[in-house]
C-alpha cells in the first residue's frame, strides 16, 4: 500500500494506472477508522482494480470549532487498518495542501442542503461539497463509496455529481452498527461510559418508529421518537425528522410519498450523533 500526501505525487501515479486501463474506487474519510469505513473499503476492493482512501479532517465542513479540535486523529492506526482491508493507496493531505488559498466557492444542492443537518450546521454541506469535488478531481475515480449513515450527505453528493456532470458512479453502502445497534462513528470514542451505555437507545427508538409509523402522522412520529430518546437522561434530540427519502422534503401524510426516511441528530452529553432508518 502506498501513502501520498501531495497532489503532485498522487495525480501522475493514478494517471499511469488509468492509462493501463485500471478502474479506481475511492472512499473519502476523515480518519479514526472503524468497521463502517472498512466495509466501504472492502466493497470498493471487491469491485475495482485500485482502491484509494483519503484521510482528511476537512476544517471547512465543521461549524463548531470545538468539534473540529476534538475530532479524533489516529493516522498510524488508520493506515494499518487500511492495509489489512486491501486498500492500495492512501491520500492524507495537509490542510495547506487541500486549501493553499481560502476557498470562497458557493455550493447549492437544489434545497437538499436546507433541511436537517443543513439547518443545524450552517455551511456544513458547502464544505462537504467543496472537499469531495476536489478529492474527485485529484483521484479521478470510476466509483466512489459513501455510507447511508450520512443519509443527507449521500443525497447531496448524488445531486452534485449529476448537476456538475462529474463522471463518477456513487455507490451507497448500508449502515454498519455495533452489536448493540449503535451506528458506528468516529465520534463514539468520545462518549463517556454512561453516554455510551444509553446511546443504543437511539436505534431502538428508530426501530420502534419503523414498526409503528402508520399509527401516527409524520409530525406525531417525530414527537414520539424525540420523547422516547429523551427518556434517557443525557440524550438530547436536536432534530427528529421524517422526510421523503429522495427529495428530503417534509410531508404531511404517508400517502404523499412512496418512500420515507426518519433521520435524527442526538447529543449524548456533548457528542453529537446522527442516525436514520428507512421507514418504507
Ligand atoms: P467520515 O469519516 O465520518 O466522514 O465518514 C466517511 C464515510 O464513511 C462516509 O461515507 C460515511 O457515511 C461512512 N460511514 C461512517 N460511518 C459509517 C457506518 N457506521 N456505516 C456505514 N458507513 C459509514
Amino acid at each position: 500500500m502506498k501513502v501520498f500526501e501531495k497532489i503532485k505525487d498522487i495525480q501522475p501515479y493514478l494517471a499511469a494506472l488509468k492509462a493501463e486501463g485500471k478502474s479506481i474506487g475511492f472512499v473519502p474519510t476523515m480518519g479514526a477508522l472503524h468497521d463502517g469505513h472498512l466495509q466501504l473499503v472492502k466493497t470498493s476492493v471487491s469491485k475495482n482494480d485500485i482502491t484509494v482512501v483519503s484521510i482528511f479532517v476537512n476544517p471547512i465542513q465543521f461549524n463548531n470549532p470545538e468539534d473540529l479540535a476534538k475530532y479524533p486523529r489516529t493516522l498510524e492506526a488508520d493506515v494499518d487498518k487500511l492495509a489489512g482491508a486491501g486498500c492500495d493507496i492512501v491520500f492524507s493531505p495537509s490542510e495547506n495542501e487541500m486549501y493553499p488559498e481560502p476557498d470562497n466557492t458557493g455550493m447549492e444542492f437544489g434545497g437538499l442542503e436546507k433541511v436537517m443537518e443543513g439547518r443545524f450546521r450552517p455551511g456544513h454541506f458547502r464544505g462537504v461539497g467543496i472537499v469531495v469535488k476536489r478529492l474527485f478531481e485529484i483521484t479521478t475515480p470510476d466509483r466512489a463509496y459513501f455510507g447511508e449513515k450520512d443519509y443527507q450527505q449521500l443525497a447531496i453528493i448524488k445531486y452534485m455529481v449529476k448537476n456538475l456532470s462529474i463522471p463518477v458512479e456513487i455507490i451507497p453502502c448500508p449502515i454498519v452498527r455495533e452489536a448493540d445497534g449503535l451506528a458506528m462513528s468516529s465520534r463514539n470514542m468520545r462518549l463517556t461510559p454512561e453516554h455510551r451505555a444509553m446511546a443504543p437507545e437511539i436505534y431502538k427508538a428508530l426501530l420502534r418508529a419503523k414498526e409503528n409509523y402508520s399509527w401516527f402522522i409524520p409530525s406525531g412520529l417525530e414527537k414520539l421518537v424525540t420523547t422516547e430518546i429523551e427518556q434517557n437522561p443525557g440524550l438530547k434530540v436536536e432534530y427528529a425528522t421524517v422526510a421523503d427519502s429522495v427529495t428530503l422534503q417534509p410531508f404531511e401524510d404517508w400517502m404523499d410519498t412512496e418512500h420515507a426516511v426518519l433521520c435524527v441528530a442526538v447529543f449524548a452529553g456533548n457528542v453529537r450523533l446522527i442516525d436514520n432508518i428507512i421507514l418504507y
